[in-house]
């Protein structure tokens, strides 16, 4: 097989395997390949490592991807991303399948409590079959993405991919969920988690000596009127088209010095909805009543904005496609009756392609993620492999 190095960027190396098209070998999805791919998910599992330190990982994921003679193998991608490409016999749509890299801090140090090594498992397990049966129309790209928990590594993904020019017409991923049953299917139509920003409101005054607060412009008024303004935005049911939630998240008002009545402040908030236009009318309907509060108590007011995520939407068309190959293993599935709260940073990959993020329950007799008692169940690795290989194969990605 002739390897050619196409291209060197900084900061990439990027690899073209001339691949030889006409292997014919297809891989059996059998007892023998599952516990292949459970051993895979166990070697992953026992190399945890932090958001932006994924370096072992990709080092892993990339023997783990480059014996099966990818098209395109793209390291480095918005950190320790890893990204490999393999075409099918003829033209077509590019098709992302997108998978997570990082572990998650606990009190026993770097562990695996989201099953981010049984994502990942599932996509190695997916580059297997892909790399020997390209019985298939366009590309697959297959998407190890770093920093998931801390939200940015979708977003570097995506513009390291920018440059490079890749394109996905479709993408999907999919998450572990324990409050289903195991292998539970979980659609949903429309938004799958909700867009976010992080709001900070800062109130200049000033400050007077504790014994004379009546010389001072403090901004503690402002920003309880402030929270009690959203906290009534909370509860309104008629300004917003869909749920819109604000939290406060700090609030800082003046220094511990018992001599001294503050003259600044914070307010800090996250505020989320299931609609993106929602969350600019949030944002504009606080900023104009704190811009008031600060007017009427003599303050100057400023804004930051923090952390912004877009909603993730999924595409009726790619659902469909995930519901087609779910249905044709005869899978229980439910549907979602309401979006996830949490934002998820897919949003950067969903938004320039039709997607479709669902979840597949990880049973219910074990903790939830990210929580101490957590475990992946390994039957989803064979679940998510035969929906993904049967998206590709039957019922066909277009
Ligand atoms: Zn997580
Ligand atoms: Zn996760």
């Amino acid at each position: 097989m002739r390897r050619d190095i196409i291209l060197k960027l900084t900061g990439f190396i990027i690899l073209n395997f001339n691949c030889i098209m006409a292997q014919s070998q297809v891989v059996s999805l059998d007892k023998e390949f599952f516990e292949e791919i459970k051993s895979i998910r166990k070697v992953l599992h026992n190399s945890p490592e932090y958001s932006h330190k994924e370096e072992n990982t990709a080092k892993l994921l990339l023997e783990y991807l480059s014996v099966t003679n990818p098209d395109y193998l793209f390291k480095d991608i918005g950190g320790h991303g890893v990204v490999a490409g393999y075409k099918g016999r003829e033209g077509g749509p590019s098709v992302m399948f997108r998978c997570e890299m990082d572990a998650i801090k606990s009190e026993r140090g770097f562990e695996h409590l989201c099953g981010h090594d049984g994502h990942m498992a599932i996509l190695i397990g997916l580059s297997r079959v892909v790399s020997q049966n390209r019985d298939f129309d366009g590309t697959v790209w297959l998407l190890f993405q770093p920093a998931e928990e801390v939200g940015e590594g979708a977003a570097l993904m995506a513009s390291d991919l920018e440059k490079l020019g890749v394109k996905f017409d479709f993408s999907f991923a999919l998450h572990n969920n324990p409050k289903y049953p195991l292998n539970t299917i979980v659609l949903h139509s429309g938004v799958y988690a909700a867009g976010s920003v992080g709001m900070e409101i800062r109130f200049r005054g000033a400050p007077s000596h504790a014994a004379y607060p009546e010389k001072a412009i403090s901004p503690y008024k402002a920003i309880t009127e402030t929270v009690a303004y959203m906290n009534g935005l909370n509860v309104d049911k008629g300004t917003f088209s869909d749920f819109i939630l604000g939290t406060v998240v700090n609030i800082t008002i003046g220094e511990i010095n018992y001599g001294v009545t503050p003259g600044e402040g914070y307010l800090r908030m996250t505020l989320r909805s299931f609609a993106d236009n929602d969350l600019d009318k949030l944002c504009s309907m606080m900023e104009e009543f704190a811009r008031e509060k600060g007017d009427e108590h003599n303050l100057k007011t400023e804004f930051a904005y923090f952390d912004r995520f877009p909603a993730t939407v999924n595409d009726e068309r790619a659902n469909l496609l995930v519901e087609k190959a779910v249905k044709k293993h005869n899978l229980d599935i439910q549907y979602a009756k309401e979006p996830t709260r949490g934002s998820d940073d897919f949003c950067f990959f969903a938004f320039n392609s039709l997607s479709s993020f669902f979840d597949i329950g990880n049973g219910l007799d074990g903790e939830d993620i990210h929580q101490s008692g957590y475990r992946f169940s390994d039957e989803i690795l064979e679940t998510a492999i035969k929906i993904y290989t049967t998206m590709i194969y039957t019922v066909k990605i277009k």
